[in-house]
């Protein structure tokens, strides 16, 4: 263990009493001297000692280089010394310290705010006890070096003619693109962009106009990226562009037309006039391809057809796909505003009891007329809305409009009844529900047996214990609970047992299979009994023909919901389906 020369000193005013004290000075020649040699190897720099207790650093050599001092021995505070770093690079260092050697490039800014790169080397010293105290070492300036790696960097990785990625390097980003667009389950988009007859402009212009022509090209390409290292020079007249993290078609149609438009005018090169347009082929990531390889086959290929659809224009890969992504943007659009612009509306389905006939409740399904869009299906936009948590100020109306619906049943003298709400697993897992319906059950005075809430498997899959408890308090408080589309997700009959379910809808692919499959037939019978033994009642959904009425009464099935006895229907159309007790 290396003892520390300083330790027995009393420090009285630490530079005054270092500066002049040319044995100490002496001391730390001789203390470097006998160190490892390996260790104080200088070049272009100084020796160093951190003394960690006393809070200063003692830099010993040509200075002038490290911090512009003409002084040999230069003691400077923490403070002094951290203003050469960057950043927290100065605490780093000190926490390096823990190691027992050290090996540190960083880059600091001298007192001449001259950036320089330096190697700080050394080893730490510690205490009888074992406690770090300090560091010795050597700062080398190794800026040179540096610049030379980059330059090295610059000729391995970068297009000399044009200043862009070459491909080696933009395969490496792009690759490393894909991991963090897989990890944040985002889409990228692809962009070859090929220029028209440049063969010709090669030819007729000469080689060096054509290089001025790519040269020209690039610096507007490299002012269109989000970044520079997005676009690539992949062949003499190819570039590849990567548009990271889109939302929708319409970024990759404005960049694209962007790039068009710089076909739009002549390029001056040497005084002459060169025109020229370009072909452009896109793919997707993930839909294209999930690797490089692929996603720059589907854009060649895409831009294949560009070209032989007659040049000068843009191609996708998969058409279809692009309108599909466009959909999903128009619909999350459209649900941002759609509560206020009144846009929103529910429908009611009757659910009818088997044994007579009888209408005793409703499912209460939510639709949207998009002025912009047209009439969209839940199946569709609600999945969208649970994405961007927009499920939730529509979950609110939905339940609102429920409980509105149901104060005005009970001023009519209803009471037979009960209404379900589909609830989605954001809404059960978002924490704000329970109070919310309390605050309905409040505002309308309505008791909370009148309303049922329909959930499914899948939300109890997620984050199981939270999503129960909260369904608990839900059923505390006297809602019923309905376990919806049974049949099409794990139908796990444990579930029947563990949860605090009243309900079990069996969902309407059940039927349709019973048709053609006796194992459905008998799952279903064998559901309905063991439903009824742990005191659930069962609703088949989905039901459209008199033959399905006939079989599910035969096999004492509770419920039926579906086409054959109603459509969802707009609330006036429904009142008239209960009938008033006593009446
Ligand atoms: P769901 O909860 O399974 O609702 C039943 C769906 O089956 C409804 O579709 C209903 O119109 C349809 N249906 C009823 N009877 C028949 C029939 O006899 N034949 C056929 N072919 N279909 C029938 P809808 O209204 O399009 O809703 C689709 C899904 O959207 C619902 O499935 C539900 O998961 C979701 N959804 C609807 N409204 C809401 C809501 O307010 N909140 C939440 N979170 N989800 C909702
Ligand atoms: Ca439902
Ligand atoms: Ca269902």
């Amino acid at each position: 263990m290396k003892k520390d020369f300083f330790s027995n000193k009393d420090v009285v005013s630490l530079k005054n009493y270092y500066l002049n004290n040319k044995v100490l000075i002496n001391n730390f020649k001789e203390f470097l001297l006998n160190s490892n040699d390996a260790l104080i190897k200088l070049v272009n720099g100084v020796y160093i000692y951190i003394n960690i207790e006393k809070a200063f650093v003692m830099l010993y050599g040509d200075n002038k280089n490290i911090i512009n001092s003409n002084e040999e021995l230069c003691i400077l505070t923490f403070d002094e010394f951290k203003k050469l770093f960057y950043n927290d690079d100065f605490e780093k260092l000190i926490d390096a310290l823990s190691n027992a050697s050290i090996n540190l490039e960083v880059k600091i800014r001298n007192y001449k705010s001259k950036d320089l790169w330096i190697k700080i080397k050394g080893e730490n010293i510690k205490d009888e006890k074992g406690q770090i105290v300090g560091f010795i070492g050597c700062l080398n300036d190794i800026t040179r070096e540096k610049k030379l790696e980059v330059e090295l960097e610059r000729l391995v990785s970068y297009d000399e003619l044009t200043g862009l990625n070459n491909k080696k390097n933009f395969k490496r980003i792009i690759n490393e693109e894909i991991r963090n667009h897989i990890r944040l389950k985002k889409r990228g988009a692809f962009i070859m962009i090929n220029l028209d007859n440049f063969k010709f402009i090669n030819d007729s212009c000469g080689h060096e106009a054509g290089d001025l022509y790519l040269i020209e090209f690039s610096n507007k390409l490299k002012k269109l990226v989000r970044d520079e290292k997005y676009a690539c020079r992949f062949s003499v007249d190819e570039f590849i562009v990567f548009l990271p993290y889109i939302n929708s078609i319409e970024e990759i149609n404005d960049f694209t037309r962007k790039i068009m438009s710089l076909f739009e005018n002549s390029y001056i090169i040497s005084d002459k006039n060169i025109y020229t347009t370009t072909s452009i082929g896109v793919s997707l990531f993930p839909d294209d391809g999930q690797s490089f390889e692929s996603l720059l086959k589907s854009a060649d290929s895409a831009l294949y057809k560009a070209k032989t659809n007659g040049k000068n224009q843009k191609q996708m890969f998969n058409d279809k796909i692009s309108e599909e992504i466009n959909r999903i943007y128009l619909i999350h659009k459209g649900l941002r505003n759609a509560l206020e612009k009144n846009e929103m509306y529910v429908v009611f389905q009757p659910k009818i009891k088997l044994h007579n006939n009888e209408v005793d409740g409703f499912e209460a399904l939510l639709r949207w007329n998009s002025r912009e869009i047209g009439f969209i299906s839940p199946g569709e936009f609600i999945p969208i809305s649970e994405s961007t948590r927009l499920i939730i100020p529509i979950g609110k109306f939905v339940l609102r409009e429920v409980f509105s619906k149901i104060r005005y049943l009970l001023d009519e003298g209803y009471d037979n009844f009960k209404i379900a709400v589909n609830l989605s697993e954001i809404q059960l897992r978002d924490g704000g529900l329970v109070s919310y319906f309390n605050s309905l059950v409040k505002e309308y005075n309505v008791p909370p047996k009148y309303i049922e809430l329909e959930i499914t498997e899948s939300m109890l899959m997620k984050s199981v214990d939270n999503n129960i408890e909260c369904l608990m308090e839900l059923k505390r408080l006297g809602a019923s609970i309905a376990l919806d589309d049974f049949g099409t997700g794990y139908s796990s009959l444990n579930h029947l047992t563990k949860l605090p379910i009243d309900v079990l809808k069996i969902d309407r692919s059940f039927l349709i299979d019973m048709k053609k499959n006796n194992k459905s037939k008998y799952i279903i019978e064998n559901i309905i009994e063991l439903s009824h033994k742990l005191n659930i009642t069962v609703v088949a959904e989905g039901v459209e023909e008199e033959e399905q009425v006939e079989y599910l009464k035969s096999i004492n099935c509770d419920k039926v919901q579906g086409y054959y006895y109603s459509k969802p229907q707009e609330f006036d159309n429904i009142i008239n389906m209960l009938s008033k007790k006593g009446i």
